[in-house]
């Protein structure tokens, strides 16, 4: 149910609704608007007549139910965009789209700091890398775990780009809050609950990624997991789902994109590198997410793709982020929009 209080609602008043709200068994998570507050009274207490009777509480508006099974992540609860802050005046979800570059895996100082510098040079706004990394094979290369977040941490202090980093298991979470500015769930990890519900109680942004099976519905509920623990900084991350084509690793479904716009008040990112797995279709796809009305890209780029130890033919080469960047531009324009700068060094 949300609770949509007056707006001349008391302190007093405020904090019986709330008191109220927490005796019938529900959380109460209040949600302050520019044009009003309410408050969303969320779970599984017994009382849903008596929530709908506190109508007749001084300083409530109206009681209107929530239709969608999730709450908090709903339009319904909160109309206006989340904007996500991240550091030294980076937001995600406001007017300015942002891009995240970076190789799959950090493999080595030279590598990711010759990366950072290039996709930073070509306008790149964070630096994306992985040092934990889920492998389909126990064979393949894991990550360099805390040696590649201390490169990471690194690069940041040679360029000032924001990091975004993939975190595979709740035990890791101390460590990499440590080194990431954003927290990134991968695909394989979207319904991880506990992960998801222990993300939840830091104060990190998260980017959530759409997981290859995953229904629109299904994802918004993944979201609801992080939200409902109380972390409000989520950003949503499109990066294609499995369907009979073999000819893309996944199938980029864009048409998520304005979809999720509906549904949702949280910022929505697209990654075409997953979402096609060939470098020769991540700039067209690029575009075609701005024009669809992404907040940001996630980007693989590896200064020797040749050589990458994971995702090589996905990434992009530097000059062809730098290039994709410039044609980028323009569909960023078109879209009325404003490519976020990286911070001042
Ligand atoms: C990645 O970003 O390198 C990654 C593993 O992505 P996904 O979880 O989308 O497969
Ligand atoms: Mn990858």
């Amino acid at each position: 149910m949300i609770i949509v209080l007056r707006k001349d609602v008391k302190q007093d008043q405020f904090q019986e609704i709330v008191d109220m709200i927490q005796e019938l068994g529900y959380h109460a998570h209040v949600i302050q608007g520019t044009e009003r507050t309410v408050i969303g009274a969320v779970g599984s207490g017994r009382g849903k007549d008596k929530l709908q009777a506190m109508e007749n509480l001084p300083g409530v508006e109206n009681v209107v139910p929530i239709l969608q099974p999730y709450k908090l992540a709903s339009l319904e609860v909160k109309p206006e965009k989340t904007v996500v802050p991240i550091r030294d005046g980076i937001t995600v979800g406001g007017d300015e789209v942002v891009v995240m570059a970076g190789p799959c895996s950090v493999e080595s100082e030279e590598q990711i700091i010759e990366t950072a510098k290039a996709v930073k040079a070509a306008g790149a706004t964070m630096l994306r890398g992985g040092a934990f990394k889920p492998r389909t094979s126990p064979y393949s290369f894991q990550g360099m775990e805390e040696e590649g977040l201390i490169l990471l941490r690194n690069a940041r202090d040679a360029t000032g780009l924001p990091i975004v980093t993939e975190i595979l298991k709740p035990s890791d979470i101390e460590l990499i809050c440590k080194y990431a500015d954003i927290l990134q769930i991968g695909a394989r990890n979207v319904q991880n609950f506990p992960l998801l519900k222990e993300v939840g109680k830091v104060d990190k942004p998260v980017l959530l990624k759409r997981g290859m099976m995953t229904t629109i519905e299904e994802f918004l509920m993944s979201a609801e997991y992080i939200l409902s623990e109380g972390n409000k900084k989520v950003i949503l991350c499109e990066r294609g789902i499995r369907t009979f084509e073999t000819a893309t690793r996944n199938t980029l479904d864009l048409s998520s994109v304005p979809l999720l716009r509906q549904r949702t008040h949280l910022p929505v990112i697209v990654d075409p590198s997953h979402g096609t797995g060939h470098w020769r279709l991540v700039a067209p796809m690029a575009n075609a997410a701005i024009a669809a009305g992404a907040d940001g890209l996630l980007i693989e780029v590896h200064p020797h793709p040749d050589h990458a130890v994971s995702d090589g033919i996905q990434s992009l080469k530097p000059e062809k982020f730098d290039k994709m960047m410039k044609t980028l531009s323009r569909f960023i324009d078109a879209a009325d929009r404003k490519l976020a700068a990286p911070p001042q060094q």
